[in-house]
């Protein structure tokens, strides 16, 4: 790759003890030992309750079990995920809020984006463990390609097939893949495959949304910005394929099967509150805390008001850190 002129990197990744961390090894557990710290575990929120006069929070309303309980405090911060979050302030509508909690824009729930995501797959003659994490990225066509000047996006290699989530996605890859090559099995050809991500940011559309028709959550979804992701996989697949040509031991130069990632696939969701200056068109002013209503922060992938192409959650975090600074300032004072 570095010698047709792309500048592949190493990925950063958070390697716990099983592999990998996440927000229970890294932000929940270590607190638990606080004493103004307790955890309520398969609790659901179901329902945000205003005072009379509709700017503040004064109970959230939990489902524990079949049993109902209502949560008091003085600042309530919303982490439900871009889809959940928005639909709590959706299902929440009152008196003094009748389209739904923090809703004056109308941009509650709308603008949902959840990336173009494609895989595109290599066959290697050499065998792998099918079990490794994603190494390698590659930020070329991030900002466009020679004869394109729009963004395109970024690749990086996914993780062994059994590992990661690609494996959501394997069996059809494989299925395609083994019509081509009816002699291998399902587990040969996994173990003889490297999958690459391809990421396009999509763009913020009103018509993109979550929201309730009767008590049924709906998602309204069309996926546009689909040229640019179009001309990443393709130019990717090139670029493999001039790979290979210097790899005589590649044997299939001309199969790249590539799967795209379906509506049901909402992993990298956000913008269903998007943040802003302007309370007629943002949910959250630029700390997340809600125009509409004073003791309300949304703290999730919802407050993007646009996507990137690469994965949103060290950005979820970064904003998650900032905004805490920010709470941690104001109860001091
Ligand atoms: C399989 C998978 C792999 C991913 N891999 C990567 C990756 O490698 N790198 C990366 O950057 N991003 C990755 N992402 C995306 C990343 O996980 C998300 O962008 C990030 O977690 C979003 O953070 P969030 O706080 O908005 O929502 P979430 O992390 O989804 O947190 C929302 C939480 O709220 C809870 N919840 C929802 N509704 C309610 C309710 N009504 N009451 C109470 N609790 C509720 C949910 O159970 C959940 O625990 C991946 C996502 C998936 C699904």
């Amino acid at each position: 790759m570095t010698q047709q002129g792309l500048h592949p990197v190493h990925l950063p990744l958070g390697l716990g003890e099983h592999g990998r961390t996440d927000a229970e090894d890294t932000g929940i557990t270590p607190i638990l030992n606080n004493e103004n710290v307790t955890l309520k575990t398969s609790a659901q929120a179901v329902v945000l309750h205003t005072n009379p006069s509709g700017l503040e929070i004064k109970a959230v309303e939990a489902k524990i079990g079949e049993q109902s309980y209502l949560f008091l405090g003085d600042v309530v911060v919303l982490a439900c995920g871009a889809v959940n979050s928005a639909a709590l302030l959706l299902r929440s509508a009152n008196e003094k809020h009748p389209n739904g909690l923090a809703n004056r824009s109308g941009q509650v729930g709308r603008n949902l984006m959840k990336q173009l995501l494609s895989v595109v797959v290599q066959l290697t003659s050499t065998a792998n463990s099918g079990t490794f994490s994603r190494t390698l990225g590659l930020n070329d066509f991030y900002w466009g390609d020679k004869d394109f000047s729009y963004p395109l996006g970024h690749v990086q290699n996914s993780g062994g097939i059994f590992q990661d989530v690609i494996f959501a996605e394997a069996p059809p890859i494989l299925s395609a893949l083994s019509k081509v090559m009816p002699n291998f099995g399902l587990r040969q050809l996994a173990t003889h495959s490297i999958g690459w991500w391809l990421k396009t940011e999509d763009l913020p559309n009103v018509n993109n949304r979550v929201h309730y028709v009767g008590d049924k959550l709906r998602v309204d979804y069309t996926p546009n910005n689909v040229e640019a992701h179009d001309r990443l996989v393709y130019r990717w697949v090139d670029v493999l394929k001039d790979v290979e040509v210097n790899q005589p031991t590649i044997f299939n130069r001309t199969t790249h099967p590539r799967s795209d990632m379906p509506i049901q696939v909402m992993a990298h969701q956000c913008g269903t509150c998007r943040f802003g200056e302007n309370p007629e068109t943002a949910v959250l002013n630029l700390d997340c805390r809600t125009h509409d209503v004073h003791n309300l922060y949304v703290v999730d992938s919802s407050f993007f008001p646009a996507h990137a192409s690469v994965s949103p959650g060290l950005t979820v975090i970064a904003n998650a850190l900032r905004v805490g600074d920010h709470l941690m300032n104001q109860l001091n004072r």
